[in-house]
């Protein structure tokens, strides 16, 4: 159902082998940012999610922390989630189902293609990996160089400065798995 054409990479991090670089780089993120997280958790009915992350809230009206159950996908836009039960479980709940978590929460290519509902505070609502963590730029540039597979990482170096937005940098090491799965030189 939710097709998507570029080839995952499993990437090692931390003892864990992820399916994807994308997922070992949420990892890693996860890391720097200061929140728990444990992969591929617990399997619900028709979905498994891929994380289940804690991290904490300083609200008075809150517990400690927060928990999300979140699918990662290498979407750019949030959009590219809709149907999928990870957008199902606002508040934890769908049609008098729950889960053990504050929500199901989508997260994409990067920290600003996040979404999840949950209550916090007095209220609560929409929310993002943005609210939550500070420098989540510098932190997703940093766990991209954790995980970075090295011979890409050489090949990206020697044709680029540091200039290039992650954005660019990924698609320009798409664009070289490609070359390399054609057999291109
Ligand atoms: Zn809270």
């Amino acid at each position: 159902m939710f097709h998507y054409k570029v080839k995952a990479h499993p990437t090692m991090y931390n003892g864990v082998q992820y399916r994807s670089r994308l997922e070992a780089r949420w990892a890693a993120f996860f890391d720097l940012a200061g929140w728990k997280h444990e992969y591929e958790p617990i399997d619900l009915p028709g979905w498994s999610p891929d994380f289940r992350v804690t991290f904490e809230c300083g609200h008075s009206e809150c517990g400690p922390d927060h928990t999300l159950l979140v699918e990662v996908k290498p979407f750019f836009d949030i959009s590219q989630f809709e149907g999928h039960p990870c957008m199902r479980y606002a508040y934890g709940r769908s049609n008098g189902d729950a889960i053990p978590a504050d929500a199901s929460a989508a997260f994409g290519a990067n920290p600003e293609v996040t979404f999840w509902e949950m209550a916090h505070g007095a209220g609560g609502g929409c929310d993002c990996v943005m609210n939550w963590v500070e420098f989540y730029g510098d932190k997703w540039r940093q766990a991209g160089n954790i995980v970075q597979w090295k011979p890409q990482a050489k090949a990206v170096q020697s044709n680029s400065e540091e200039k290039l937005s992650d954005a660019a940098r990924d698609a320009l090491t798409k664009l070289y798995n490609y070359r390399r799965s054609q057999g291109t030189k």
